[in-house]
């Protein structure tokens, strides 16, 4: 965002960012982690919204119709578009875009008899248009940005008044140890530096939360 900032010669700028990988509690399926940035150089403030969740993010080398075909069911294709290079996944030749039946199966064909090892490379595409998990994040980590955007300081009432920080310790219902739950959040403005910590409205957290009566 900030290149293009300086290329139109603008104070403000919005940047969207979208990163995948597996899911780092589990590693079962893969995480879409969204982030949309708002710049502000007048006021000297960047505000960022999160989302994140689980996505079809997938790929496959297939070497026939039937393993192609099933990946793509899998995919929930059509809805959701398919990438097709031959040979593996860094062959420079792809075809992107492919959004129903006829043409997947006709770029798989090419993509065969382009392979020296006759195979196809399939990949779900992650481009936000092709992809409507992803476009759902996208809008969620709008929707972040602007519930924060909302929000003013309330000293200096610059936009952007956010949790910065979560201050664990909760105490266990049964034991009354500390416990990794939230206790309270801290809010901060980006701008004066103002924060408040906010208590959380729960008092107590489940003691299978607690590392004392349940380890
Ligand atoms: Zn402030
Ligand atoms: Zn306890």
């Amino acid at each position: 965002a900030r290149i293009g900032m300086k290329l139109a010669n603008l104070p403000l700028g919005l940047a969207s960012e979208g990163s995948f990988g597996p899911d780092p509690f589990t590693g079962l399926f893969s995480l879409n982690i969204e982030m949309m940035v708002w710049i502000d150089d007048t006021l000297g403030i960047e505000v960022v919204g999160v989302a994140s969740g689980r996505t079809n993010f997938s790929h496959l080398l297939a070497a026939n119709w039937e393993q192609a075909e099933a990946f793509a069911r899998a995919a929930d294709f059509p809805e959701h578009g398919i990438v097709v290079r031959p040979r593996h996944e860094d062959d420079s030749r792809v075809r992107k875009g492919i959004a129903d039946w006829e043409s997947l199966r006709e770029a798989f064909f090419w993509a065969c008899g382009e392979a020296d090892n006759g195979r196809a490379f399939l990949e779900t595409d992650m481009r936000a248009h092709m992809n409507p998990m992803r476009m759902e994040m996208v809008a969620q980590a709008s929707r972040d940005l602007a519930h924060k955007l909302r929000t003013p300081c309330p000293i200096c009432n610059t936009p952007g008044f956010q949790i910065v920080e979560r201050i664990p310790g909760l105490p266990c219902e049964d034991c009354d140890s500390p416990t990794r739950d939230t206790r309270a959040d801290i809010h901060r403005c980006a701008r004066c530096g103002h924060q408040v910590a906010l208590e959380r409205p729960e008092k107590t957290a489940p003691a299978g939360h607690c590392d004392w009566c349940n380890p």
